[in-house]
């Protein structure tokens, strides 16, 4: 249902411009019909232009944020298949993988001191940043 939402919030912004565009030229035809003769006509073309170009900024912002979300979904897609070839490179190579993190909480500089490991609880001291007994990572 989420799956490829920025496309879908690309389609939803057309299919918003379409139905607008309609409405555009609707009120542009009612405008000219109420004016008549050669002024109609060119109040036609005016509104027409104006409206449409309204109806197009109102949803460039929505098509602009799909095309971000759909971007950034690609450029999260490559990362991981660049990680899995390295990750290839590297066990063949008997080079440690590389691991994709999140990156480490602000609070990180407030602990100190030595700490107590979650996974076997052994006593490790501040400068250790993996669990000298079984490898766990502090956080
Ligand atoms: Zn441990």
């Amino acid at each position: 249902m989420f799956e490829n939402i920025g496309g879908k919030i690309k389609g939803y912004a057309k299919a918003v411009f379409v139905i607008e565009a309609l409405g555009s030229l609707a009120g542009a035809v009612a405008i000219a019909v109420g004016i008549g003769g050669f002024g109609g006509f060119m109040m036609f073309l005016i509104s027409l232009a104006i409206f449409i170009i309204i109806s197009y900024l109102s949803v460039m912002f929505l098509y602009a944020y799909g095309e971000l979300v759909e971007n950034s979904a690609k450029i999260n897609k490559n990362t991981e298949e660049l990680v899995r070839k390295i990750n290839m490179v590297a066990e063949t190579q008997g080079v440690r993988p590389v691991v994709v993190q999140n990156p480490p909480p602000v609070n990180r500089h407030i602990l100190s001191g030595p700490w107590r490991c979650k996974n076997c609880d052994t006593q490790n001291s501040d400068s250790d940043r993996f669990c000298k007994s079984c490898g766990a990572s502090r956080d």
